[in-house]
């Protein structure tokens, strides 16, 4: 950390400082500049580090308090340089290959989510995706099938040799949803949920933390900080789109993201366009753009008949939609070093 003295401090208050943090066991390295004296003390247990800079904030004679260390360490790239692959039963998000998670935003019928996971199989997806339950801003709005739905994505998934990603909302159905799914997603409404966060930590199933619609990329990376803290290694992030005053589009997907989680994370980063843009053509491009910026996966609302969908059908892929957009991608795919 990086203790600033105020500009009115005196050398003894200055050496005060130092003594504090020489006391707390840490390396002192002050700077005596024409202005102000910056004083930087290394070697700060993390545990303690929040403690001891409100501590020395409190004095009158200090200015500020800077954390030099990042406020995630797990997630941190430092942590693990070479980045995480994470292996979802033989499925590899992470790696060279780029992930295709697809299926309808919720199962609503046995047949509807079978037409979409065989269209979504057969253009290379191999994680389905679907939600039992959803989250929704209106009490009004239909909220999931809940275990029916879980059940149906598990028999077909299975049926078809793919693995299955879907929403958890409550702490106390994570153990419940780790019975049908492959990947707990952890909605963007859900970011800041810490007995959520701190539950999917505890269990062993991959994790994908949403960005909160809110949330900055410091945040973000917290929330999947609290999964890791908890023993789970296997966690990706998903951008999804932020608020911004935009309202052509639903959000403002955030495809500066991926680089920026790539220079300071090792988790993979996945794409969601669908809830990025809110509509189909928009989709289509900016699926395009995140295989060029270097997404790991992507996660993408396919319906086989978006006009009758529950939810989301504006943003919904049609079958052939899917099967077109995956071969538009191979090309862009290799001209960044990476397969499909
Ligand atoms: C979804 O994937 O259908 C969904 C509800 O996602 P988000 O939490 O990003 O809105
Ligand atoms: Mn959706």
């Amino acid at each position: 950390m990086i203790v600033v003295m105020a500009a009115h401090a005196t050398q003894q208050q200055i050496e005060d400082v130092q003594k504090r943090i020489q006391d707390w066991g840490y390396g002192v390295h002050p700077i005596f500049g024409a202005e102000r004296t910056v004083v930087g003390a290394v070697g700060v247990p993390e545990a303690d580090k929040a403690r001891y800079m409100e501590s020395l904030e409190a004095l009158p004679y200090v200015e500020q308090v800077i954390g030099i260390l990042r406020p995630y360490k797990f997630a941190s790239r430092e942590f693990h340089p070479e980045g995480t692959v994470i292996d979802v039963k033989g499925v590899k998000i992470g790696g060279n290959q780029i992930c295709l998670m697809a299926g309808p935003c919720t199962v609503e019928t046995y047949e509807q989510t079978l037409e979409s996971a065989k269209a979504c199989k057969a253009a290379g997806a191999t994680i389905l995706r679907g939600g039992a339950y959803k989250p929704s801003t209106s009490p009004y709005s239909f909220q999931g099938h809940g275990v029916a739905a879980l059940e149906i994505l598990k028999d077909i998934a299975d049926k078809l040799d793919m693995r299955v990603i879907t929403e958890v909302m409550d702490p106390r159905n994570v153990e419940l949803v780790c019975k049908y799914a492959d990947i707990l997603q952890i909605g963007t409404r859900n970011m800041q949920n810490y007995d959520l966060l701190r539950e999917v930590g505890r269990c062993r199933t991959a994790v994908m933390v949403k960005r909160g619609m809110w949330a900055k990329i410091e945040e973000w990376l917290q929330a999947a900080e609290y999964v890791l803290l908890g023993g789970n290694k296997d966690v990706m992030l998903c951008e999804r789109g932020i608020r911004t005053f935009e309202t052509y589009t639903r959000n403002t997907l955030d495809l500066s993201a991926v680089p920026a989680i790539k220079e300071l994370s090792h988790l993979p980063v996945v794409i969601d366009p669908s809830q990025g843009t809110g509509k189909r053509s928009l989709v289509i491009a900016m699926t395009k753009a995140a295989v060029a910026v270097g997404a790991d996966g992507l996660l993408i609302e396919v319906h086989p008949h978006p006009d009758q969908a529950l939810k989301d059908g504006a943003q919904s892929l049609t079958c052939e939609n899917f099967a077109d957009l995956v071969n538009d991608l191979k090309p862009i795919a290799a001209a960044v070093g990476r397969t499909l």
